[in-house]
């Protein structure tokens, strides 16, 4: 029998931030839209097993943290137990929330939401369960998965999707990587009490960020018992039936001879993410232009190299962060549907604020100072930071650092960097992102008047 064959203005392959976004904005302006999700859930990684539940994972350690510092304030709190499971459940539940949310919003917004895997045929038809849906506009925005390294026994490892089934809280933890994903979820598991080491390939974390950001985070994680195996690499997982630590993890340091092993109930591998473009059957595009870390290439328009093809998001792997997948998914939309006033419409990838929901939060925008100085020349830069204690723990036997780095260009010491750690640095970040995206310089963030006592203060005092 031959297949059935559904018209579309716009199919959009992937029900995530991006895909969502665009096809909701499509649908506004009239356009016939199908949207087709994989997994049976809408909402993407994000919401799904990504930035929501992780947020509740990081408020439940933060819950924790508060608890234990209420003791300083006078306040007592007699003692206090995690139930792992009645978080999880709770966590659960409110995502399972949002996934009804949006499929309601997509029924109400005249977007076909069409449930099963997508794979191309041509250029302007996608197969979905034996349907060929058609359509003059496709857009692949199928996101990211985990990457589980290739040694030995990684599959009794956990990735960060299976961080999110895990039902009883493990004891003691290693976490393998050290980009945002392991930083973070080391600091959740730590905080609501379990045992955690973070083996890293360097001597450093948190890599991508200015130095600043790394080397606070790894120190105040340390003073809140997380250790580190600097330059490690993991060789493999041996799995030890009824051993009290089942997972023997093994791993080899730079400089040194043999291969070390320590047992523990949970190895998480944190170690990146890759495309998701298998199972797309790209080979029917006839040659889409891919890049060298197998991501979809496109121009600053989203458009591939297939006319009528476009991509964002994960999948086309700049700034994989949630808001930017949806803002570059409304842009094409208006460029497609929303006519000529949109004619140029496009998302521009500089300045871009982001925050790790650390223990403690760290929020980023701009350049590192490394990238400013290789950008400008050394003698063009000018950097201002700061370091304190933030009042909240002035009562506090310890003293989590907050800091601060401005990082400044040219003689009219335009702002081209902010890096900042500490507490509430994550609610903070998103004023200044404003700021320094409508070209800010020095003089105006002295010209603002500073709020007190808060830390943000800081930012517009510096000397
Ligand atoms: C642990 C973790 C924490 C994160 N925290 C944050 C955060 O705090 N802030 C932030 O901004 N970002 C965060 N991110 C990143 C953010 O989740 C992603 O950048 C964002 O979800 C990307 O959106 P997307 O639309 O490109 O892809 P996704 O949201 O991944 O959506 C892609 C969808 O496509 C579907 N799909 C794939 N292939 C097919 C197919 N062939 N047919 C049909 N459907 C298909 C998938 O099932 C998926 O639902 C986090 C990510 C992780 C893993």
């Amino acid at each position: 029998m031959a297949p059935i064959a559904k018209l579309f203005d716009f199919i959009v392959i992937g029900g995530g931030s991006g895909g969502l976004a665009c096809a909701r904005r499509a649908a506004s302006y009239g356009a016939k839209v199908a949207v087709v999700e994989g997994s049976g859930r809408l909402g993407g990684t994000c919401v799904n097993v990504g930035c929501v539940p992780k947020k509740v994972m990081f408020n439940g350690g933060s819950i924790v943290e508060a608890i234990e510092d209420a003791k300083h304030y006078g306040i007592s709190v007699p003692s206090h137990t995690l139930d792992w499971g009645f978080l999880k459940k709770a966590r659960d539940e409110y995502v399972k929330r949002l996934n009804g949310i949006y499929e309601r919003n997509v029924v109400k917004e005249n977007v076909e939401y069409v449930d099963g895997v997508a794979s191309f045929v041509s250029s302007t038809e996608v197969k979905v369960n034996g349907t060929v849906l058609t359509a003059k506009h496709i857009l692949i925005a199928t996101g990211g998965h985990p990457i589980i390294p290739a040694v030995e026994g990684a599959e009794h490892g956990i990735d960060s999707d299976r961080f999110f089934e895990l039902e009883t809280q493990p004891k003691k933890v290693a976490v393998v990587g050290s980009g945002y994903i392991g930083i973070e979820l080391a600091g959740i598991f730590r905080t609501l009490g379990s045992d955690v080491t973070v083996f890293t390939r360097t001597e450093h974390i948190l890599r991508h960020h200015d130095s600043i950001i790394g080397e606070t985070m790894m120190a105040e994680m340390e003073r809140l018992g997380i250790q580190f195996a600097r330059n490690t690499g993991a060789q493999g997982i041996r799995r030890r039936e009824g051993a009290e630590q089942p997972l023997e993890l093994s791993w080899t340091t730079k400089g040194q001879e043999g291969v070390a092993r320590a047992s523990f109930d949970c190895v998480l591998w944190a170690v990146g993410r890759a495309p998701n473009t298998k199972g797309l059957n790209l080979a029917a595009l006839g040659g889409i232009e891919m890049g060298k870390t197998g991501h979809i290439a496109a121009d600053e328009y989203q458009n591939t190299n297939i006319p009528g093809v476009y991509t964002l998001g994960d999948v086309y792997g700049k700034s994989e962060l949630t808001p930017v997948a949806i803002a570059a998914g409304r842009r094409l939309a208006d460029r497609l549907f929303g006519g000529a006033q949109f004619a140029e419409s496009k998302l521009d990838y500089v300045n871009i604020p982001t925050v790790i929901f650390g223990h403690p939060t760290a929020g980023t925008v701009g350049l590192t100072e490394e990238e400013a100085r290789r950008a400008y020349g050394d003698e063009k830069i000018r950097v201002y930071q700061t370091r304190f204690t933030n009042m909240y723990n002035a009562l506090t036997p310890y003293k989590p650092p907050t800091a601060m780095k401005l990082v400044v260009a040219g003689a009219e010491e335009k702002v081209v960097g902010l890096h900042i750690i500490g507490r509430g640095c994550d609610e903070i970040l998103q004023g200044f992102g404003v700021a320094i995206k409508m070209g800010a310089t020095k003089r105006d963030f002295d010209n603002c008047v500073a709020i007190h006592p808060t830390s943000a203060e800081e930012i517009v005092t510096l000397r």
